[in-house]
């Protein structure tokens, strides 16, 4: 997929980073469209989005108002001359969306991780030049994310971009859609052209965690955003928690750190110093774990000789509350600190499984 454009390339107008996308959840009114647009192009946002057909996890929520938002979104493009985005999920919206010259299309998370749904859309899109979005798969697999561009590019789509909203998680967490950058960073290591933008309205869930999420993607380089944008945030029809006002956009979007990519301009012996120290601490936690290895190991041989169960929850509960009682002390974040410890925890199990299962085969 060597030949997908990279944003700069893909005619839009593009003059300054990030690349913004908002508008709200869901066209809900004709006025409501309008209002929002007109606030959203005064403030100089180029591209409107609008949900008309809304993918709901639960039924009975507001499932879009239907194709009729489709001329709200031409009356847009009339009287504010934005662009207008929506979400398709199958080869009618396709239809609908390009006769009402709709400028560029996203997938949302639940069509892209269902490849029936992904080649029917792509089916639909053969011929047509429109840039188009994919969200990332519900769920953290970057190879259903990957065929999903794929199946677009082999119809002939080379203005695709990727979006990063989440991923679901089952577990209580402070965010809707837990972020895993690593995996839009590995999509971009594969697909450096890829143009890539985050959703921290879907990643967040709520309005508090907007900003913060959109400088992190900004420091890891991505080139866009996508954030929803009411005129009336509290009474939206749909995600009304993490919808914002078009002015709060631009206080979030104007107060942005846009820091430096090119190494040359950045005093490379104070780079190659830090870089030096990360290496260091890097040797030595490797090594720790290698020594906490060992010791799994003793306790391994310990349990098979007392007929002992490998999960002890006590202890487990003791470990996890001790180190997030440690995250305060050492000021690392509670998050990390409880998924680093479970990773630990989880290859702790499958180390002692593997001795235990070894001595059985003895
Ligand atoms: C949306 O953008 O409104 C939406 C439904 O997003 P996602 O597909 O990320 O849930
Ligand atoms: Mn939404």
């Amino acid at each position: 997929m060597k030949n997908i454009k990279k944003i700069s390339e893909w005619g839009l107008d593009y003059s300054k980073k990030p690349f913004l996308i908002s508008g709200p959840c869901s066209a809900e009114t004709q006025d409501q469209v309008i209002a929002t647009a007109k606030e959203l192009k005064s403030l100089g946002v180029k591209i409107f989005r609008a949900g008309i057909w809304k993918p709901r996890t639960r039924p009975n929520c507001f499932e879009g108002v239907g194709s009729i938002g489709l001329k709200w979104l031409t009356m847009v493009q009339k009287e504010t001359s934005m662009l207008t985005a929506i979400e398709v999920a199958n080869s009618k919206h396709v239809h609908e969306a390009i006769n009402a010259g709709v400028d560029i299309l996203w997938i949302g998370a639940r069509t892209t991780a269902n490849p029936f749904a992904v080649q029917e859309i792509a089916d639909a899109l053969k011929g047509i030049d429109i840039p188009v979005f994919v969200k990332n798969p519900i769920n953290p697999d970057i190879e259903l994310w990957l065929g999903a561009i794929e199946r677009l590019y082999t119809v002939g789509l080379r203005r695709i971009g990727v979006i990063h909203r989440g991923f679901s998680v089952y577990e209580h967490s402070v965010y809707r859609n837990a972020p895993q950058w690593q995996i839009p960073i590995d999509l971009k290591n594969r697909f450096p052209n890829i143009p890539i933008i985050c959703d921290p309205s879907h990643i967040g869930g709520k309005r508090s965690l907007i900003k913060n999420l959109s400088q992190k993607s900004v420091d890891l380089d991505f080139d866009g955003l996508m954030i929803e944008s009411h005129i009336d945030p509290q009474n939206a029809w749909s995600d009304a928690q993490q919808q914002i006002t078009p002015r709060s956009l631009i206080n979030i979007i104007d107060n942005l750190i846009i820091r430096k990519v090119k190494q040359e301009e950045i005093p490379i012996d104070i780079l190659n110093n830090l870089r030096d120290k990360i290496d260091f601490f890097d040797n030595e936690l490797m090594e720790t774990l290698k020594k906490r290895i060992d010791v799994v190991k003793n306790i391994a041989i310990y349990k098979q000789n007392n007929s002992i169960t490998i999960l002890q929850q006590d202890r487990w509960r003791v470990i996890i509350n001790k180190s997030i009682e440690n995250a305060v002390k050492y000021d690392l974040s509670d998050e990390f600190v409880s998924q680093l410890f479970k990773i630990i925890h989880q290859e702790s199990i499958n180390k002692q499984t593997e001795i235990m299962n070894e001595e059985i085969n003895l």
